[in-house]
């Protein structure tokens, strides 16, 4: 009771960092120096994994780091408080943890087959600890980030002008129907696009930025889909559901590196059911008219992505290349005309 701890406290749009007090009470994290003063939900928090050695940085769901040079500090501060107890953040100190849990869920869900694998992937959904997510989306954002974009050219302040947006959006939402998110910007020559990671991490495009002419609604709209898939965990549903029952017996016998290793390949190769895409769609709509968006701005998305996709068919050049990898993102499927009415006839209300 009473104990903080000293970190440096970075706002996730300015370089700078602000000294600060952290404080834990009523199950809140009290983020305390001169002109910082954010109390933030221990939900909000993704505290640093406790195996790496060194600086220690903390996530902050609505933006924002701590770091702590201090690490014996943090961890003694961390572990007086109870911080390191919920077994989310146990089975996150170890990747073996994290594993042989999904091992444990997939002998379960071995024995759901029988019921259907839609079935039994949303009901392993239910027992898979979140650190998994996390996991896969970190060794999925390293694929991408490795193979497939580079850092963003987007200036920082346009970049934190779309993310303020859409977390003002995204404020209109009831809390307990949003998943943690962090909106990151990539250059990437797959050109427009977006798409959510397991985790939370959403990778937006400056293709995609400058395509709608950096209209925050439109992009409000593609990051709202997003926000669904996150909700619903479609990605790590998908594996689940496509790739991984086949493993159950490799994962027994502890080749987890491997399984890892093919799970951020498929993540890139397969792409959401036709009831998933929809499902983001209804939850992109549900937050555009929360916030007052017309859901119109998603068509105007649609129009452009056509004219796009209508260059390249001419062009020739543009042959399937490394689309291919990433079937999950926005722009990888074809827009169909029900997509379109469906958008349409929620902005004119009927
Ligand atoms: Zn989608």
């Amino acid at each position: 009771m009473g104990s903080d701890v000293q970190a440096n406290y970075f706002d996730g749009i300015h370089a700078r960092a602000h000294p600060v007090t952290l404080q834990v009470v009523d199950g809140a994290l009290h983020i305390l120096g001169d002109g910082v003063q954010r109390r933030i939900a221990l939900a909000g928090v993704r505290w640093p994994e406790r195996t790496r050695h060194g600086m220690r940085v903390t996530q902050l769901s609505e933006g924002g780091e701590l770091h702590c040079a201090d690490s014996a500090a943090w961890d003694a501060w961390s572990r007086q408080q109870g911080l390191t107890e919920s077994l989310t953040v146990r089975l996150q100190q170890s990747w073996r943890g994290v594993l042989a849990s999904l091992a444990a869920l997939l002998a379960l869900l071995g024995a759901l087959h029988t019921w259907g694998l839609p079935l039994a992937a949303q009901a392993s959904l239910l027992v898979l600890p979140q650190s998994v997510d996390i996991g896969l989306g970190e060794v999925t954002l390293h694929a991408v980030d490795t193979q497939l974009m580079r850092p963003s050219q987007l200036p920082l302040a346009e970049q934190a002008r779309v993310q303020a947006a859409f977390a003002q959006a995204v404020a209109h939402l009831p809390t307990e129907d949003v998943p943690e998110w962090q909106l990151v910007f990539r250059s990437s020559r797959i050109g427009p696009n977006a798409l959510a990671l397991p985790g939370g991490t959403i990778i937006m495009t400056d293709e995609l930025v400058y395509l709608v002419e950096r209209d925050t609604d439109v992009l409000t709209a593609v990051l709202g889909h997003e926000l669904g898939h996150l909700q619903h965990r479609d990605g790590v549903r998908m594996l689940v559901q496509t790739t991984l029952l086949g493993t159950v017996g490799s994962l027994l016998l502890g080749d987890f590196s491997s399984l890892l290793a093919g799970a951020s390949a498929l993540l890139g190769q397969a792409h959401y059911s036709r009831t998933a895409e929809h499902a983001a769609d209804v939850s992109a709509v549900q937050l555009l008219q929360a916030a007052s968006i017309n859901p119109t701005a998603m068509v105007t998305l649609f129009d452009k992505l056509a004219v796009v996709r209508e260059a390249q068919n001419t062009d020739g050049a543009a042959e399937a290349g490394p689309d291919s990898w990433l079937g999950i993102a926005f722009a990888s499927h074809p827009t169909d005309v029900e997509r379109i009415r469906f958008f349409q006839q929620a902005g004119t209300g009927r």
